[in-house]
């Protein structure tokens, strides 16, 4: 019996990983435009990293990490996210000490325990980015524009920005304690997971999907008339700065993510057609993160972007714009000479940056003529006897069929320079 790979988990295969490549050069290209610098941490933790930097009563930590004993007996953990790391990374080697902001990235697998289905994995990807050291409502749009310009520069234009702000440790207390008491009376009516959260965290309850507890929440009161005059200056700010940039975004009152580190500004992006799930990113401010985990007071601001929904996404609305460019050209012999002139060429070709490839399995003409063709060539160069008694090779031009011959000494150079050019007919 052959064996499956684990559930939830994506092998990506020749035909997506050039859309990976699309993609990932896309983040590496707008991140670093936008003054951002790569970091890479290990993809397995210290178990506690976690449970202090996410919170032990939220869903990643309390039902979906993937947490092992090593052979030394340490509790370990897949990381399901990527600001815990980067916070400890930054900790670690003393980031803050150098120029602020620090402004990070981060491209790579999370894992997380849940329930797969389509746009959900237990291993999927995410890019995203981390800034250190500044309360700048500016800075929170940066953030929120930059997610945007990955998604609009590889064609995705249908989007939704959700914005809201959840306040700070200052005005929180007070907006729980009134949603407390509005759910006071049907607290039993909440779903069960919900009932949990009324005490220790009951701004998720907005978070839920169950009908019920939408219903019962429907009339809350919005953190918005309880915010502290810090946090309504911010927000209004960022609304400007979204404004200034010509962001569209809507305002939801009831969007409040479910970290427990966030203050302040949150977001979200969403595209419809993906169905249930529709986040293809989201983040926002956590300006006490840092300092809850040992390090000195300073602010902090970032997201995370699931890039297999992004894909997805891709695929519904930009369609054939993800393909991937076929191979320059193809190299058909009839093996003894005119094959060692072929590998030879192939070298050649290959090291001026062209994409070339030629047959292994001693095939006819007809058939290499078929491969040449599934692999996008755009031209064959047709080495056989005759053409090595002229030291000329033959090149045909898939798009039309026309042929031209080309002295071998100056074939590559030929090839690299017009091999590159666009078509047009
Ligand atoms: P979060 O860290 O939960 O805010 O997630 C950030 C983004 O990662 C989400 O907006 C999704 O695009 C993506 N994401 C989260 N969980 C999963 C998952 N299980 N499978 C695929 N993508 C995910």
């Amino acid at each position: 019996m052959t064996i499956a790979r684990p559930r939830g988990t994506n092998d990506i295969l020749p035909g997506e990983s050039e859309q990976w490549q699309v993609l990932e050069e896309a983040i590496h290209r707008i991140c670093q435009a936008y003054g951002y610098r790569e970091i890479r941490t290990p993809i397995f933790e210290h178990t506690e990293l976690f449970e202090r930097g996410i919170g032990e009563t939220t869903d990643i930590v309390s039902k979906e990490m993937y947490t092992f004993s090593d052979r030394g007996q340490r509790s370990l953990t897949l990381r399901p996210e990527g600001t815990a790391p980067v916070v400890r990374s930054f900790l670690e080697h003393k980031l803050y000490g150098q120029a602020l902001p620090t402004k990070l990235y981060y491209v790579g697998p999370m894992f997380r325990y849940e329930r797969p289905q389509a746009g959900r994995y237990r291993q999927f990807y995410q890019f995203g980015v981390e800034a250190f050291g500044s309360g700048d409502p500016a800075l929170d749009v940066e953030i929120i524009a930059m997610p945007i310009q990955v998604y609009k520069e590889l064609g995705l234009e249908t989007f939704e920005v959700c914005i809201n702000t959840i306040g700070c440790p200052d005005c929180r207390p007070a907006y729980r304690e009134a949603l407390r008491s509005h759910l006071a009376d049907s607290k039993s009516q909440l779903c069960r997971s919900c009932q949990t959260k009324y005490d220790r965290s009951p701004m998720r309850i907005l978070d839920c999907k169950e009908a019920t507890c939408q219903e019962l929440t429907k009339d809350a009161p919005l953190i918005l008339d309880y915010l502290c005059s810090g946090c309504r200056d911010h927000f209004a700010e960022v609304k400007r700065y979204l404004e200034l940039l010509e962001v569209d975004f809507v305002h939801d009152p009831r969007l409040v993510r479910g970290f427990d580190y966030y203050t302040k500004t949150v977001f979200e992006i969403k595209v419809e057609s993906l169905g249930a799930q529709d986040a293809v990113g989201g983040g926002g401010r956590y300006d006490r993160l840092v300092e809850e985990m040992g390090g000195p007071p300073t602010a902090g601001v970032g997201y995370g972007v699931g890039m297999e929904r992004v894909l997805l996404a891709l695929q519904q609305q930009a369609g054939d714009a993800l393909k991937p460019s076929g191979m320059d050209g193809f190299l058909a012999q009839f093996g003894g000479a005119t094959k060692e002139q072929a590998v030879v060429l192939a070298h050649r070709l290959r090291a001026l940056g062209l994409k070339v490839d030629l047959d292994y399995l001693d095939r006819s003409l007809k058939a290499q003529m078929k491969a040449a063709n599934r692999s996008g060539a755009r031209w064959v160069m047709i080495i056989g006897q005759e053409e090595l008694e002229n030291n000329q090779a033959r090149i045909r031009w898939m798009y039309d069929g026309t042929e031209e011959a080309v002295d071998f000494d100056t074939a590559a150079q030929y090839l690299a320079a017009k091999g590159k050019e666009p078509i047009t007919q």
